[in-house]
Parts: structure tokens; C-alpha cells; sequence
């Protein structure tokens, strides 16, 4: 018997407020029998539910979330729908083969999402023009140069940009130096997974506010809720790093706090002192600097921090807080817009593991899981819940093997140990966070 002790906190911040009011789904009760569950309704747990569908057409398929769609991770990160991953440092010769692998992973994700927008008419600011990579203080343009090495070894397609070429396009003359990736998306993420639980197929049943607190081993297996219970040939969680609420996955997850804040629409005036693009995305090469967006709807958001705080979202004061930290950062940068507010802003929990790896695969009898992105979920997320599916049908693809071959997780200590070494581990993936960089 697995039961989920901790509960599922949340708030109304994060890009689903830029949205128009949506429909929940209603929460599940009474007593089910079905051949599959999914439980987590992000974009993991999104494309698991539609692949199953496909795969499955006459059964049914339970698709679980606790909070509302859109409302973790999947609904606040930054948008940036990653074709080539940065592994930060010099590029390893006898690390080609799992840089191409990783990049595999991503592009089918990419492909998967793109073709998903498309033929749902899902309206999310979907742009697949790529996105910037940029470097503005000395630790930044020595990645930027192994990053250079990098793309060349893997032959992606990039533009090299300087200092006066960026300020033409973004409007900001902090970057001393940036790549442009050809391809990559960017999209509004709250409309993103909006869209795609608007349009699951008909053999999927979405309910959300549904958390599952406990999962009984056996054939079937019984899923515990508040007002439900579910017995099910085959569970899938795709619940990042809340799976260890359920017991899997302890000592090798844990979740990372980051923040960010949004402008208020930018006027025509404003845009025109900005740089020749209307929509761009740029993510620093430091590893704690600054994502920035300017979005099709003319707001430039900025995100900055990272860190362990539990494993929860901050609370509105503490957004205040870190909130002075991203206005510093965006004054530096557009000093032309200091005087533009701030209208919103977020925080979002990521799972990350100790040494960088996702996790893909059986857990034990009828149990799978994928999750645990680093960071980078959008369209690995979407890779890896498509796979997964595959994978616990029996189906063999070569994004099932690419996942599969995902490193086995570094161990952590158990509590309390495991919140000194999570602030550790937090600090030095992100290190000098919050600097101008
Ligand atoms: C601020 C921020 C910025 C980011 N920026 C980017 C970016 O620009 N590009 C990128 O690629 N990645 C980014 N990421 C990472 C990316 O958002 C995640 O990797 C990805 O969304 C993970 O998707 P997921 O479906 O696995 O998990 P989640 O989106 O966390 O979904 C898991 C779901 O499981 C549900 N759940 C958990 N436990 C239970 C339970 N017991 N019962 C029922 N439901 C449960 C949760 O409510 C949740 O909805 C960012 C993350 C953050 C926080």
C-alpha cells in the first residue's frame, strides 16, 4: 500500500492568469474499472493519455490530475520548446553519443507538439522560429565558446550574433555575444496544456482536483481518492517530482522552486525602443542567468531565481521578495523601460535529480513512471509521455530505447539530510542565480 501523505498546494499565479476563465473538469467519484490510469495531466501525463488513446481505441483511459490543468510545472515554465539541449561545460568526446540522444528525445517531443497545435487549432503563441542563447559576463562567453563547439559537433543550425546585432534584434546592449538556434518553439504554456486537455480523444477521461492518495498493489490495482476508487490493469505516473507523495522515486527527486515576472502589455512607443523582432526568447548560457521573453502579446517577462525551498511555491510575499530581484536585472537590461511595471508574477516546481537524468520505465508490477526533467520539459515531457505509453503497451520506437537509456538516477539522503543536500544540489545547477549574467 502507497499513500500520499503530503497535499497538492497551489495558487492562481503563473501564465493561465494571462488567460480567459476555463471550465474544470469535475472532480472523480465513486467506483471505477478500467485497463489504464494515468495520474498527473501535464504535458507528460497529456501525451501519455493521447498516445494510450491511439494505441487503444476501444478502451478507456483515466487521466487524473490533482490541481487543475495548467496550475504545475507544465502550465509555468518559460515556453521554450527545445530542439538542442545546452550541457553546460566543454564538450566530451565520449559524451557525443548521449548529447545526440538527448537532442533525439527533444525533437521528437518538438515534432509531436507541433503536430498537435496544428491539427487541434490549438491557440497558444506557438512560433517555431528557435530561439536565442546569450552570453553578457565573462563566465557566460566562455560556455558560449563551448557551446559554439558543440552545435559544430552536432551540426545544428545556428547564427552567431554579436553585441550590436542582439541590441538590433532585442533591444538590450547587456549581451556581448549569442547563437541563434534555428529551430524551437515558443509558446504562451498555460494555453499550450489548455489546449491539448481541451482536445484529448474521446476514450480519454480527464478529471481534475482528483488527487490519488494511495495506490494498492495487486491485479487489478486499487487506486485510493478522497470521493473514488479505481482498479486498474496499468498505472502510469506522470506526476514529476510529487511521485514520491506516492512513495516512488524517494532519495532521487526532488523539486526546485524558480520565479519570474511579467510586464504589463507594452505600448506601440515602448516596442519600437525594443529591437527589430516583434516576439523572441533568450536564455542565458550562465546557468543561473536570466530567461527572457518578449510574447506575441507584447509583455517581456524575466526569470532569474532558482532554488530549494521545499519543494512548494513561493508565497506571495516571497514573490515580492524575489520580485526586486528581477527588476534589478530587467532595469540593467532595458533601461529605456524602467519605468514599466511589473503585473504579475510567478513561481513554478520543477523536479530535478542529482546528476541531470529523467526517469523512464517500470516501477514495479503494472507501475510506470516518466518524469524528472531538469528543467527542460516541454518537449522532452511530451517524448517521454508518448514513450512511456509505448513502452507499457509493449510497443518498441527508437525514442522508447533513447528513453530507456536515460543514466540511473544519483542517490540522495533521506529527510533531513535530503533538504541540505537538495539546496546544494539547487545552488550549484544554478549557480550565481539572480546575478546579472
Ligand atoms: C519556472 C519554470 C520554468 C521552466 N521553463 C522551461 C522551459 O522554458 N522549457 C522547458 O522545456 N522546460 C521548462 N521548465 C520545465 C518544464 O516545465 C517541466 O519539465 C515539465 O512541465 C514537466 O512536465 P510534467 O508533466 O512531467 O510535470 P508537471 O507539469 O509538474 O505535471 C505533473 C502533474 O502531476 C499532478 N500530480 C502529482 N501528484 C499527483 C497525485 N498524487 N494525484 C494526481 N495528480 C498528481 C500535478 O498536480 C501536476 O499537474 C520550467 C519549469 C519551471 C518550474
Amino acid at each position: 500500500m502507497i499513500s500520499a501523505a503530503g497535499k497538492f498546494p497551489t495558487d492562481n499565479h503563473g501564465w493561465a492568469e494571462l488567460l480567459p476563465a476555463r471550465q474544470v473538469t469535475p472532480a472523480l467519484t465513486g467506483s471505477h474499472r478500467v485497463p489504464w490510469v494515468v495520474v498527473g495531466a501535464g504535458l507528460t501525463g497529456l501525451a501519455c493519455a493521447r498516445r494510450l488513446a491511439q494505441l487503444h481505441p476501444d478502451q478507456e483511459i483515466l487521466l487524473l490530475d490533482a490541481r487543475r490543468v495548467g496550475a504545475a510545472a507544465s502550465g509555468r515554465n518559460s515556453g521554450f520548446v527545445v530542439a538542442t539541449s545546452h550541457f553546460p561545460g566543454a564538450v566530451a568526446a565520449d559524451q557525443v553519443d548521449n548529447y545526440r540522444r538527448v537532442n533525439r528525445i527533444n525533437q521528437a517531443g518538438l515534432e509531436l507538439l507541433s503536430q498537435q497545435v496544428l491539427e487541434n487549432n490549438i491557440d497558444c503563441q506557438w512560433r517555431r522560429e528557435g530561439f536565442y542563447h546569450t552570453a553578457a559576463g565573462d563566465t557566460a562567453l566562455g560556455e558560449y565558446k563551448n557551446f559554439l563547439r558543440y552545435l559544430d559537433t552536432l551540426e545544428a543550425e545556428h547564427q552567431t550574433l554579436d553585441r550590436t546585432e542582439l541590441q538590433e534584434r532585442l533591444g538590450t546592449d547587456l549581451y556581448r555575444a549569442g547563437v541563434h538556434i534555428a529551430d524551437g518553439a515558443l509558446v504562451q504554456p498555460a494555453a499550450l496544456v489548455r489546449g491539448l486537455a481541451d482536445s484529448l480523444p474521446a476514450n480519454v477521461g480527464l478529471h481534475e482536483q482528483s488527487p490519488v492518495v494511495g495506490i494498492d498493489d495487486g491485479a487489478p490495482l486499487t487506486l485510493r481518492l478522497a470521493t473514488a476508487e479505481v482498479k486498474a490493469d496499468r498505472v502510469i505516473l506522470a506526476t514529476n517530482y510529487e511521485a514520491t507523495s506516492l512513495g516512488f522515486l524517494n532519495s532521487y527527486i526532488v523539486g526546485s522552486t524558480l520565479a519570474g515576472s511579467f510586464t504589463r502589455v507594452l505600448s506601440s512607443a515602448e516596442l519600437e525602443g525594443l529591437g527589430s523582432l516583434g516576439e523572441w526568447g533568450a536564455i542565458s548560457l550562465h546557468s543561473g542567468g536570466a530567461t527572457l521573453r518578449l510574447t506575441q502579446d507584447h509583455r517581456l517577462s524575466i526569470r532569474n531565481t532558482a532554488e530549494y525551498h521545499g519543494s512548494v511555491l513561493l508565497s506571495d510575499a516571497q514573490l515580492a521578495e524575489r520580485q526586486a530581484t528581477h527588476r534589478a536585472a530587467f532595469d540593467k537590461r532595458f533601461p529605456q523601460l524602467a519605468r514599466v511595471p511589473f503585473e504579475y508574477a510567478w513561481s513554478g516546481v520543477e523536479g530535478i535529480s542529482r546528476n541531470g537524468t529523467n526517469f523512464f520505465g517500470r516501477q514495479r508490477d503494472n507501475i510506470y513512471l516518466a518524469g524528472g526533467y531538469n528543467g527542460s520539459g516541454v518537449s522532452r515531457g511530451t517524448a517521454f509521455g508518448t514513450a512511456i505509453a509505448d513502452y507499457a503497451s509493449g510497443e518498441i520506437s527508437h525514442t522508447v530505447s533513447d528513453c530507456l537509456a536515460s543514466a540511473r538516477a544519483a542517490w540522495m539522503p533521506p529527510r533531513p539530510l535530503l533538504d541540505i543536500a537538495a539546496f546544494f544540489i539547487v545552488r550549484s545547477r544554478f549557480k550565481g542565480v539572480g546575478l546579472d549574467r
